[in-house]
């Protein structure tokens, strides 16, 4: 049986995915040649990169809204200093809201381009919640939030209200949940975790925010160059690329990000409630700042552990301890988690 997969990335996708792409590591739309052996200029993998960016823009709503869907390489990470490089002018000051480490190192890279500004910050308790009303100067060139903080497990809720150009890193929640992605003018989501296999990295960009730092920016570093050339600047990862868009066709065929949201809900609150009504486990997160994707909490007595986690290997749980800067567990409970995995842990929980 396959074990019930909480990692937090790469992490689980689903099984109807892995088997899709199975068979096209073995024959690629009946070409009798493996996806991974054909060119990235193949009519074949023309159409599977054009539907993939249509698919992004379907279940984000952002269709004919003057965005521009690009997969690239280099992961989340690079896009911490893309951005920067893209829209902030050499004196030029970003805001950063700092709800932890992917946001710390957001905030080192565009340092590096100009002056990252924190508006505010979650440091004082250890990053268990997300700071709230704080204000935002006009002199800055963007604002950047995290909006699923992967390794305390928060998530905002409601984003900043300005008419600045608003960026976030969405790669631990993007299409868990309605949103109105119209309110960014730049979003990234490394595949990994909630869209696709590692390898590649979804950005979602407004074509009108783009050329106003006056900087020069190199080839692979400029937004501009992968869209002049859809992606296809450089040899993409084509496996990656094709894992996403299989994985969004099957949130399509869900009934999109409304009914992802739905089935989330649930297994969020199945998981929440036993750590609120076990007397073994507390929450880390504040409440009101819960993420539903990453689901941190500890032991009470500490000298349970070697218990609850022979019980969890042997309910074939796997990964879900939290990282290591947290301690106690994470259950990474993305897109793909069935709620029966949910459940699985929930029932050794109980055990307990
Ligand atoms: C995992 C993660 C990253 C880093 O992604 P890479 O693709 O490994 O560079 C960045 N931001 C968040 C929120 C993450 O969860």
């Amino acid at each position: 049986m396959k074990k019930h997969n909480f990692s937090a990335g790469p992490s689980i996708l689903p099984d109807s995915v892995i088997k899709q792409a199975a068979a096209a590591v073995l024959n690629f739309d009946n070409m009798d040649l493996s996806l991974v052996e054909v060119s990235h200029r193949s009519p074949q993998f023309d159409a599977v990169i054009k539907k993939a960016q249509k698919l992004v823009l379907e279940l984000a709503g952002l269709e004919g809204k003057g965005y521009e869907v690009l997969f690239l390489g280099g992961g989340a990470s690079l896009q911490f200093l893309m951005t920067a490089y893209n829209l902030l002018p050499e004196n030029g000051k970003a805001g950063f809201l700092d709800t932890g480490t992917w946001s710390k190192k957001a905030i080192k890279e565009a340092d590096i381009m100009g002056n990252a500004v924190v508006l505010a910050s979650s440091k004082d308790k250890g990053y268990n919640y997300i700071p709230k009303n704080f204000d935002i100067p006009n002199d800055l060139a963007y604002v950047h939030v995290t909006s699923n903080n992967t390794i305390f497990g928060t998530q905002i809720k409601d984003f900043p209200n300005t008419s600045i150009p608003l960026v976030a890193d969405m790669s631990s929640d993007i299409f868990s949940k309605v949103l109105d992605f119209s309110k960014f003018d730049l979003i990234y989501a490394g595949a990994q975790k909630n869209i696709g296999a590692s390898g590649t990295t979804l950005v979602i960009v407004k074509k009108e925010i783009l050329d106003k730092t006056g900087r020069t920016i190199p080839s692979m570093m400029n937004y501009q160059t992968h869209i002049s050339k859809d992606s296809l600047f450089h040899t993409p990862s084509v496996f990656s690329i094709y894992v996403s868009m299989l994985y969004m066709q099957w949130v399509k065929d869900l009934g999109g990000v409304a009914a992802m949201e739905k089935i989330n809900d649930a297994k969020a609150d199945l998981l929440y409630g036993e750590i609120d009504n076990n007397p073994n486990f507390v929450g880390f997160a504040a409440k009101e700042d819960r993420s539903p994707m990453n689901v941190t909490f500890t032991l009470v007595d500490e000298s349970k552990k070697e218990h609850f986690e022979k019980l969890a290997q042997e309910a074939g749980i796997h990964a879900f301890k939290g990282h290591r800067s947290v301690g106690g567990y994470r259950a990474s409970i993305y897109n793909a988690m069935p709620i029966e995995s949910v459940q699985a842990l929930v029932n050794v929980m109980k055990a307990l």
